[in-house]
């Protein structure tokens, strides 16, 4: 890798996961600022052969309106048992199965290379699946046509 726009591209080609910044806006007044929202094309289901699913519960950041997942990217204090959330600092503990970690034991969540992780949770979910279909309509006249008749055609 020779360039950041390699890098960019190898991570985009590693997670599925593309973004219109490269840096995250840091306050609010920033983020009015943008002259291209922020947003992210994402690619579900993306195989990722060498990232097993995780049989555990994602760690959740405790504010309340915030519930982003442990990354990362997030900061770790390994003696006080701490991360930092990315998204809006706040100061997590982490669960106590997490009692064991330290720099050399570090769970799945903090490797880098695990930039995307697949849980597999066991317990009921408490609402049903959603599920979402995206179609990217930059095609061409005739290629949005067929797709729009294959739609009608599998519609009950
Ligand atoms: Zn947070």
């Amino acid at each position: 890798m020779t360039t950041y726009e390699e890098f960019i591209q190898q991570n985009e080609d590693r997670d599925g996961v593309r973004l219109t910044w490269n840096v995250w806006p840091s306050s609010r007044i920033e983020a009015s600022r943008l002259v291209v929202p922020l947003a992210c094309l994402y690619q579900p289901l993306k195989e990722r052969p060498d990232l097993p699913p995780i049989q555990y519960e994602p760690v959740l950041c405790t504010r309340s309106n915030c519930r982003a997942i442990l990354n990362p990217l997030c900061q770790v204090d390994y003696r006080a048992k701490l991360w930092v959330c990315n998204f809006c600092f706040q100061r997590n503990p982490f669960p106590p199965q997490y009692a064991a970690i330290s720099e050399q034991h570090q769970p799945a969540e903090l490797i880098p290379g695990f930039s995307t992780i697949e849980y597999t949770i066991t317990r009921a979910p408490t609402m049903p699946p959603v599920f979402i279909f995206l179609v990217d309509t930059c095609m061409d006249e005739d290629e949005l046509d067929a797709l729009k008749d294959s739609l009608q055609m599998s519609l009950p």
